[in-house]
């Protein structure tokens, strides 16, 4: 059974690198008939806000990727306080004193030294006198998972391959602070565990979390603590993605502020923004499908690359502008301007890089358009056109047609005069389609208008 889950925390919007980590576990899950797991990561009480949750299931819906369950880490405390307790008997958690300034002048020490800034485990050294020491002063402890120095930590990641880390290598990870709240790394592993969660996709920012990680979910297994029903019984498949970057290459400032907001003002559809995240970074084609089903079909962990991924707003644009092609009159019916029926989608349609553009041009339907000068000589010639305007089934095949007999006039000099006479532009939707919806009086009495 597959089960997926993203894990936002709600202090901000949804930009479109967590957008990409969303899609990739809904394609995950619903590739394989599973479960997607909406997680909401609020132990952050501070930053943590009501109104992001909401938003991000706004977006989240807007974009149709549409969870099979919720959850929330502030709903979840108790089996925090749990699994503390078994890790705690276990004796992979110890108290730890040191001020935040205190962490940082080790850390400048030891980079200045040339070595990595790893925790020293000074206050596993410290005795029971001493602990009691710094409780007297009233400095309350933050605790620390001890790492197992002698367990290696390795595993295939479904997208970097077979990773292996030192435990030593790693610092003992805070995992709850000082006022009792809970930092990320171990109620993420929690409930992973109790969720049943087989497969952990993620950026690779992620990648030394995880094997910190592993060492957590290994001891809570040790713990008993995966015994109930439902809960994973073994470690999931991790993958991290390599990051999302700006088109230049490098890690952009508005690509963090880049979301759903900014794509649905831009006329930005949902499905084109699936289409380009499901497969950048991929080996695979980005092309403008708009059908998910065939993109969750061939989504796939072996085609990731290593290199970052390069999100172009051109690109988008692009692939907006074919997916706008491709709609269905229903689909958008809703956010057409008034009156605009399936007809006059048709005949706009290809015009259009962006939805809310079927405005402008059905103005050149409804009037009033934009009176042009012509010269005296095609003056005439839309008079005559006025006169040779018939209306049967293809009236501007017909129209055209008796013009070119009567005026030998061909190309440019038959169709323009008639094209700006009847929409006062050079360029627009297909005039065969566009005549039809304009209408037989409004027709003759634009050509008469421009005839003078
Ligand atoms: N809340 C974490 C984040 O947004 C979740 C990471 C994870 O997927 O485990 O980075």
């Amino acid at each position: 059974m597959t089960t997926t889950r993203f894990a936002p925390s709600p202090t901000g919007r949804l930009h479109v690198g967590n957008i990409r980590t969303a899609l990739h576990n809904w394609m995950l899950a619903r590739q394989a008939g599973g479960t997607f797991i909406l997680r909401i990561d609020d132990t952050d009480a501070e930053r943590s806000r009501e109104e992001y949750a909401e938003a991000i299931r706004a977006d989240l819906t807007w974009l149709g990727l549409t969870w099979d369950r919720e959850e929330r880490q502030s709903a979840r405390l108790d089996r925090y306080d749990a699994a503390f307790e078994a890790l705690r008997a276990a004796g992979r958690i110890y108290p730890a004193y040191e001020s935040a300034q205190e962490l940082e002048v080790k850390r400048k020490i030891a980079l200045g030294r040339g070595l990595p800034p790893i925790y020293d485990r000074a206050a596993l050294g410290l005795s029971d006198a001493e602990r009691a020491a710094k409780e007297a002063e009233g400095i309350a402890p933050h605790w620390r998972f001890k790492l197992d120095h002698d367990e290696a930590i390795e595993w295939d990641d479904g997208i970097r391959g077979r990773q292996k880390f030192a435990a030593s290598q790693l610092s003992d990870p805070v995992i709850r602070r000082a006022d009792g709240s809970w930092l990320y790394m171990m109620p993420s592993t929690v409930d992973d565990i109790d969720m049943g969660v087989s497969q952990v996709l993620r950026g690779e920012d992620h990648v030394s979390n995880t094997a910190v990680q592993i060492q957590i979910f290994t001891a809570l297994f040790a713990a008993g603590f995966a015994a109930h029903e439902g809960a994973a019984k073994s470690l999931p498949q991790f993958a991290h993605e390599a990051l999302l970057v700006g088109k230049e290459g490098k890690l952009s400032k508005r690509l963090g502020s880049l979301g759903c907001d900014a794509f649905r003002e831009a006329g930005i559809e949902p499905e084109a923004i699936i289409a380009l995240l499901a497969r950048l970074g991929t080996s695979q084609p980005i092309e403008p499908i708009a059908d998910r089903a065939l993109l969750t079909q061939s989504f796939d962990l072996a085609t990731f690359g290593r290199a970052p991924a390069k999100f172009d707003e051109a690109d988008l644009e692009r692939i907006n502008a074919a997916i706008v092609h491709q709609l269905p009159f229903d689909a958008v019916k809703d956010r057409l301007p008034e009156g605009m029926d399936e007809a006059g989608w048709h005949a706009v349609q290809p015009n259009l890089a962006h939805v809310h553009e079927a405005a402008e041009w059905w103005r050149l339907v409804t009037g009033p358009i934009e009176a042009r000068e012509f010269s005296q000589e095609d003056r005439a010639y839309l008079a005559e056109a006025a006169e040779a305007l018939t209306w049967g089934d293809n009236p501007w095949g017909a129209l055209t047609m008796a013009l070119k007999e009567a005026t030998g006039r061909k190309g440019k000099a038959l169709f323009l005069p008639l094209r700006q006479a009847l929409t006062g532009m050079d360029h627009g939707p297909d005039m065969g389609e566009l005549l039809p919806l304009i209408g037989e009086a409004e027709a003759r009495a634009r050509l008469r208008a421009a005839a003078g």
